[in-house]
């Protein structure tokens, strides 16, 4: 498959007998009605929103599209391991980046009050 087909393939997400491939909480695959509202990347497990300009510019390359995931919302796509994208949720990365220091810490200090 070329690059292009997947494109279109996505381009054709207006159609309304469509159903989405959307990714659930336990990672695996399924069908929805609607479509998703982030997008992620698989092998990296990265989420981020749909018109994110690094993930555009991988879709551009012809990379992306087979390692594309789509989740229904911000909590599955959390429940399913991924982290928030840097580039298009800075907020929610940095909130990530401190848990992620602070579970580090509490595996290393278990002085740690709370
Ligand atoms: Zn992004």
């Amino acid at each position: 498959m070329t690059a292009r087909q997947c494109e279109q393939q996505e381009l054709a997400d207006d159609s309304p007998d469509r159903t989405y491939t959307l990714t659930g909480p336990d990672g695996k695959p399924y069908q929805s009605a609607t479509p998703g509202t982030l997008g992620g990347y698989k092998p990296r497990k990265i989420y981020g929103r749909l018109d994110c300009s690094s993930a555009l510019r991988y879709l551009a390359k012809g990379q992306y599209a087979r390692h594309r995931v789509f989740f229904a919302d911000e909590e599955t796509a959390i429940a399913a391991g991924y982290r928030p994208c840097a580039r298009c949720m800075p907020e929610r990365y940095r909130v990530w980046k401190e848990q992620q220091d602070r579970v580090g810490h509490l595996g290393a200090e278990s002085q740690q009050p709370e």
